[in-house]
């Protein structure tokens, strides 16, 4: 007998030493919130005023950074870094990977006495070189020319990271090839976050307003499984793959909705106030933790910061996320869909843009008379109508394959959400070419007279829409959980600096034939929404009467990663791009080749392990019980009984032994296959001969596993590890 599963038993006992160790002193929030970032106050304390200065003017107007600033803020950020026990530096960036990566250098600098000094000088502050040749470049740096450098990126403040032994400065870099060209998620994002910055201003100009910067906003809903790290680390498959590839639905589900903003388990609970307290002390603004749909799966949700910052934020959050964890015994499962027949895992990035007084996305309480709103509001669904594919490409991969369109994860069509207002003032703009009133939303009363009368949003909730607008902000919810968020973010800045461009060309030129302002404006915007409604949808995402609706009105739906990838490359987006000067057609070329590559690494790496794990663990499980069935009939019939039952049983395992071999071959001829030479061919490969052939093993082996003994079953259950907490 092979005993090889973890007993649940002991895993729900288990106490990690962490939840006994943790100190009940209270936590003072304001003392500890970015402790360990290198801020403005910071600065202010230990830099020379001029220096000072001209840091802050590049920090809040762009201006370019003076070289000699630099020197500076390096004496100043070592002293302060050091100070707090940092031994070493590191710039910390953003490779094409989606992680992030980072190459420690000491501050130490041998002297000729033996001795050592500390050092670190603006040179090294603005410009790294890691060997760079192992990152991914898409073929924008061959090999033999492998020099990448990272650049300080001013504008996202430097953070000491804290280990059980050390601690070293993280400077948050840009990383690009010395042609360079960008071969990372930041230089783009920041690119993107320029160009929509001159845009909107360009925008608020015509509006008549005083010239201020405008800057994109991001609040990124991260959700994620916790697993007993006991049972994650017998199953060759979370490990290798982040997901399961075999398991059956547990007979309890989701269904009873009993854990869904349930209270949060003890454990859990204390995991939760541990990655705040460190995310706290990186500056990251958690808000908001609850337990979300599926059993195991939760959701941290930060304050929404400018986009820059965000974006650095998010990769934090998922690092600490994981790191934490393991002190509790749990692993943190970021993969967007680790559990078939059970809810996945998404990061809703909500997205807005505004002055730092003011958000541009805020209706008011009068939309249809807020015309720098409807002005704002209408650029973004004009781009979000002409550029379906960007949207859905940005949230392309292997992994969001499995969660769009399951029926609870918006569709892989794009369409936007906007309320019942919004839609009734769109509806009248284009009908009449003017809106003359806001349905109001008003107050709710609950029919208690101690309870006071509650104000009512003016659209309910959409939870079905990829693309919804949420009060003040659009909501992207087809992000998935893995996601650096960088790249959607990129796309939905270019795509609303190019609406905002064509807008203001369009209201600029009217102005100058002379219409007046309102009746240019009038007349815009009454031919965008006319234009742009057919992406207007508040209905059922997840219906079939949608998918139908979509393709009369000719939006687009591209199922898979492979169909929406190719967009990236697209004329169309490819000028885009270039205009804006976000990416260039070599950086966009690379992008994509890397996207294919890692999609068709993903799913290799899945059908090999699942060839290997249904040929050494599931199969050796199954004809060891046909074996004790054989024998005990065997004992059986020598007793004069008929055995018919476990004869029959015998049967129905050898049926299924024959079909697993059956397919594991299949899969195993597949996974020979090389897929043609190229990585578009080897790709395709993999969609079109790897994931059914891995799909038939899984069918077989799901079967198996409601036959076969619970003691001789080789990993874990879906059970054990979604209820154990
Ligand atoms: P909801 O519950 O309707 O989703 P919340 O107020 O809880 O709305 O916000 C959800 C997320 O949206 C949070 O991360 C929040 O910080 C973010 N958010 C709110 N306003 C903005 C904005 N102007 N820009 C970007 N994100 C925002
Ligand atoms: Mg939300």
């Amino acid at each position: 007998m092979t005993r090889a599963r973890f007993d649940a038993l002991t895993a729900a006992r288990y106490r990690p030493p962490a939840l006994e160790s943790r100190p009940r002193t209270p936590v003072n929030l304001e003392e500890v919130f970015g402790k360990n970032v290198f801020g403005l106050r910071e600065m202010m304390a230990t830099l020379p005023k001029p220096q000072y200065k001209a840091l802050l003017s590049t920090l809040q107007n762009g201006t370019p950074l003076d070289p000699s600033v630099a020197d500076a803020v390096a004496v100043a950020m070592k002293e302060w870094a050091m100070e707090r026990g940092a031994t070493h530096f590191t710039h910390w960036f953003q490779p094409l990977t989606g992680l992030t990566a980072e190459k420690h250098d000491s501050f130490l600098e041998p002297a000729s006495d033996g001795k050592a000094l500390t050092e670190f000088s603006g040179k090294e502050l603005v410009r790294g070189e890691p060997d760079a040749s192992s990152f991914p470049s898409g073929g924008l740096r061959a090999t033999f020319e492998a020099r990448g450098y990272t650049a300080w990126d001013p504008t996202s403040p430097a953070f000491i990271m804290e280990g059980p032994s050390g601690a070293y400065l993280c400077i948050p870099s840009a990383f690009a090839s010395w042609t360079g060209e960008a071969l990372d998620k930041k230089t783009p994002l920041l690119r993107s976050i320029q160009a929509l910055d001159k845009q909107a201003r360009r925008a608020l100009a015509l509006f008549g307003e005083t010239p201020e910067p405008v800057r994109a906003t991001l609040g990124p809903e991260q959700e994620f499984f916790l697993i007993d790290e006991e049972f994650f680390f017998r199953r060759p498959d979370m490990v290798l793959c982040g997901r399961t590839l075999f398991g059956t639905k547990p007979p309890k589900g989701q269904e009873m909705e009993d854990h869904y903003f349930g209270s949060i388990p003890e454990r859990i609970l204390a995991y939760m106030n541990e990655v705040e307290l460190e995310l706290y002390k990186l500056g990251v603004p958690l808000k908001t933790r609850h337990n979300e749909v599926a059993p195991g799966q939760y959701e941290m949700a930060p304050v929404f910061e400018e986009a820059n910052r965000a974006a650095d934020h998010q990769q934090l959050t998922m690092a600490v996320l994981k790191r934490v964890a393991r002190k509790y015994g749990l692993v943190c499962v970021l993969h967007e869909k680790p559990f078939q027949g059970v809810n996945g895992s998404g990061k809703h990035l909500n997205w807005s843009f505004g002055t730092p007084s003011r958000n541009l996305l805020e209706p008011g309480e009068t939309p249809h008379e807020n015309k720098q709103f409807l002005f704002f509001c209408s650029a973004v669904l004009k781009a979000v109508a002409r550029h379906q594919d960007l949207i859905r490409a940005a949230v392309a991969y292997a992994g969001n394959d499995h969660r769009l369109g399951a029926n609870e994860a918006p569709p892989a069509i794009i369409s936007a959400f906007v309320g019942d207002q919004l839609w009734d003032i769109f509806e009248q703009i284009a009908e009449a070419g003017e809106a003359k009133s806001s349905k109001a939303g008003g107050l709710m009363g609950l029919g208690v007279d101690t309870l006071p009368p509650l104000p009512r949003h003016t659209g309910d909730r959409n939870r079905t829409s990829p693309f919804a607008f949420t009060g003040n902000k659009f909501e992207f919810r087809a992000v998935g959980a893995s996601q650096s968020i960088s790249f959607p973010a990129t796309v939905l800045n270019t795509i609303v600096a190019e609406a905002l461009d064509e807008m203001s060309s369009r209201l600029e030129a009217e102005l100058a034939r002379g219409t007046a302002f309102d009746e240019a404006l009038r007349g815009i915007l009454a031919d965008e929404a006319r234009q742009f409604k057919p992406i207007i949808f508040n209905g059922d995402n997840y219906s079939a009467e949608w998918r139908e609706e979509a393709a009369r009105r000719g939006l687009l739906h591209l199922p898979t990663t492979l169909d929406a990838l190719p967009y990236l490359v697209s004329e169309k987006n490819v000028a885009l791009f270039e205009k804006y000067g976000v990416l260039s057609r070599r950086e966009l070329e690379s992008r994509y080749e890397i996207y294919v590559d890692r999609y068709f690494k993903t799913v290799n790496i899945e059908g090999e392990t699942g060839q290997y794990m249904a040929q050494t663990m599931v199969l050796p499980a199954a004809v060891r019980y046909l074996e004790e069935l054989l024998r005990t009939a065997e004992k059986a019939k020598a007793s004069g009984l008929k055995a018919e039952g476990i004869l029959a049983t015998a049967r129905r395992v050898e049926e299924l032994v024959d079909r697993l071999v059956e397919k594991i071959d299949i899969l195993a001829i597949q996974n020979q296959e090389l897929g043609g030479d190229t990585v578009f061919s080897k790709a395709e490969h993999m969609r079109r001969n790897i994931i059914p052939a891995l799909n038939a093993v899984r069918d077989v082996v799901d079967r198996l596993e409601r036959v076969i003994p619970d003691d001789y079953w080789p990993f874990p259950t879906y059970r054990d590890m979604l209820h154990v907490k």
